[in-house]
């Protein structure tokens, strides 16, 4: 057992940028443990992009490009990846806690026998071996894991958005090896369409997102948040009773039951900050609130808090951001 091997998410004809993350992160393990680093790329139309995880550190990439690995399919995708592990034999392996990722780990995980923390926001070497940080309780608290000695490979998923992305030299290319593997013959289910939300920009990898809760009281009132998300290049999210009562997509539901999101900048507007919506945010990097009630959770979370009915304080805001971006060119 020897090294770090990423699984590279690659998806509509481009790594995801958390791809980029887990290879700066694998790149900082690597160097820790004084082993190599290597990746595991499966996907339609990659032969092209798969060299350039070199720029962040992986020495080499095990590629696989098939029609058939265009889209996530765990019946294809994990026993293709349990094959290649197998015979790389990595120390460590690391993917992505995205929604294919965390479910790919897991079966992943079972069929290697090896343990899995997933969802990880840090991750260290000590002693030669992995310990990670991932928070349970819903976010309430966080648990560092280790592996029992002599277990491997040592699996992390890891959280978007949260660990540093590094290019450490744009010219630098990995090597690219394609492995002589048969995709399952018999596969019992397969992708009939895949239909894109409407949402312009992924919640998941958002920088920014502006959400709105209860507080925004008619659907009509989201095109506000849209407008100074569009204005800020981010996407906007929602609480679960904005989903509930139908003003929203379910795809934009942040929290416990939604997504976990971590952008640079979280706008909560009309949010009063129950635990499970903060299980889906409180990793957010800079968190903005905008809150008529000056005793509303949300505040002891917030690095900014405004106490202001945000009805007023939107529109004043967003003609703020527009005089800014004019003067800015
Ligand atoms: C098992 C379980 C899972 C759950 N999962 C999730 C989840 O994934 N995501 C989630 O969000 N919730 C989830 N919930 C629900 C959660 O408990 C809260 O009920 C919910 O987060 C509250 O949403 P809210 O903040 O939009 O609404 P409220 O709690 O009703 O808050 C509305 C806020 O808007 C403010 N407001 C009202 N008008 C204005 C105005 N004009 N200007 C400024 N502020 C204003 C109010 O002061 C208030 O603080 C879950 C609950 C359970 C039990």
């Amino acid at each position: 057992m020897t090294g770090v091997c990423i699984i590279a998410e690659f998806r509509n004809g481009a790594f995801r940028q958390v791809s980029f993350e887990i290879a700066s992160e694998g790149r900082r393990l690597a160097d820790a443990l004084g082993e190599p680093l290597t990746a595991i790329v499966l996907g339609d139309g990659v032969t092209a992009e798969a060299a350039t995880l070199g720029q962040y550190g992986v020495k080499k990439v095990y590629l696989i490009d098939q029609p058939e690995l265009k889209d996530y399919l765990a019946e294809i995708h994990v026993p293709v990846l349990a094959e290649i592990l197998r015979s790389v034999q990595p120390k460590v392996v690391l993917s992505a806690a995205s929604a294919n990722g965390k479910d790919l780990s897991a079966r992943l995980a079972a069929r290697l026998g090896a343990g899995l923390a997933q969802d990880c926001t840090e991750l260290l070497i000590e002693n030669g071996a992995l310990k990670a940080k991932r928070p349970v309780y819903a976010g309430k608290t966080y648990a560092w894991c280790a592996w029992t000695n002599g277990s491997y490979p040592q699996m992390a998923s890891c959280r978007p958005n949260v660990m540093a992305c590094s290019l450490i030299d744009a010219s630098k290319s990995a090597s690219v090896e394609t492995p002589a593997i048969t995709l399952p013959a018999v596969v019992k289910s397969r992708i009939v369409k895949v239909e894109a939300s409407e949402t312009k920009v992924d919640l998941a990898e958002a920088q920014v997102i502006v959400s709105g809760g209860r507080g925004m009281k008619d659907p009509k009132n989201f095109a506000l948040l849209e407008e100074l998300a569009q204005l800020l290049g981010g996407a906007v999210g929602a609480s679960r009773p904005a989903v509930d009562a139908g003003w929203r997509p379910h795809a934009d539901q942040v929290g416990q039951t939604g997504k976990v999101v971590t952008p640079t900048l979280y706008i909560a507007c009309g949010i009063s900050g129950a635990i499970q919506h903060l299980a889906g945010m409180g990793s957010s990097k800079f968190i903005v609130a905008i809150n008529k009630d000056p005793e509303a959770p949300i505040f002891s979370k917030a690095d900014y808090g405004v106490v202001e009915d945000l009805f007023q304080f939107i529109p004043a805001f967003i003609k703020e951001v527009k005089k800014l971006k004019a003067a800015c060119g």
